[in-house]
């Protein structure tokens, strides 16, 4: 993919997290993997200071990153100071092209109480699409949880989700909010009602002979590919449940 088609979809993902009302203020923020040059690793990501409602494609910066240190080198405005966790993120995951952060409400509601919604699994599609596991994290637990997870709450803050392109770094933040939801509207009616665990495990090996997921867990989900047919491997995992 070209700089230029990288630096739309990056400007489209903020616009998205806007409209969605994932953000609020300059919250949130977006980046991507480009090819490494002169010895340094080298990224597109959204301006600090930014409402996600403005960002366009011509206000990105582009990122060189050698060690934990990092500084744009090119482009006019500032990157974000939530850049380290971005790079936290590659470091874990070479599969993984696109970064995607937001404070959207529900899921940040369960972020700021120290708790996840994703405990005890409670739906069959999220476990092949996204695992039996979103963790709230702190500091250095990011980096550990990243290699085992392709969303993760963060302690008091909001979601950072990972994907081979930007379609599935949205889709993640997307599905992750929408159950966070689920499962706070479930909590008065008495909390939502675990998946047997023979259950999960069956949606978990669906997901490996999917590809996705961490590429320890299974191989590395290949964007070129046909995309999965979750709804379908759902089926067959439970067909003999
Ligand atoms: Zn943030």
């Amino acid at each position: 993919m070209s700089r230029e088609q990288s630096g739309r979809e990056v400007a489209a993902l903020c616009l998205h997290l806007h409209a969605r009302g994932w953000v609020a203020n300059h919250d949130g923020n977006v980046s991507v993997r480009l090819a490494a040059a002169d010895g340094a690793e080298r990224f597109l990501a959204s301006p600090t200071a930014v409402s996600k409602g403005d960002v366009r494609a011509d206000m990105l910066v582009e990122v060189a990153a050698e060690g934990d240190a990092f500084k744009v080198v090119a482009g006019e405005r500032r990157v974000f100071s939530e850049f380290s966790l971005h790079l936290a993120a590659y470091r874990a995951r070479p599969d993984v092209r696109w970064v995607c952060h937001a404070h959207p409400p529900y899921a940040t509601a369960w972020a700021v109480a120290g708790r996840s919604f994703w405990e005890s699994p409670f739906m069959g599609e999220p476990v092949v699409s996204l695992g039996a596991e979103i963790p709230v994290v702190e500091g250095a637990g990011l980096s550990d949880a990243l290699s085992r997870c392709d969303a993760v709450l963060l302690m008091n803050h909001g979601v950072i989700t990972v994907g081979p392109d930007a379609e599935m770094a949205r889709l993640r933040m997307e599905l992750v909010e929408h159950l966070a939801k689920i499962a706070a509207l479930a909590e008065p009616l008495g909390g939502p009602r675990p998946l047997p665990g023979d259950q999960i495990e069956k949606l978990l090996a669906a997901r490996a002979k999917a590809g996705l997921g961490p590429s320890s867990g299974g191989g590395s989900y290949a964007p070129a590919g046909p995309k999965p047919d979750v709804a379908s491997l759902v089926a067959d995992a439970l067909r003999r449940y």
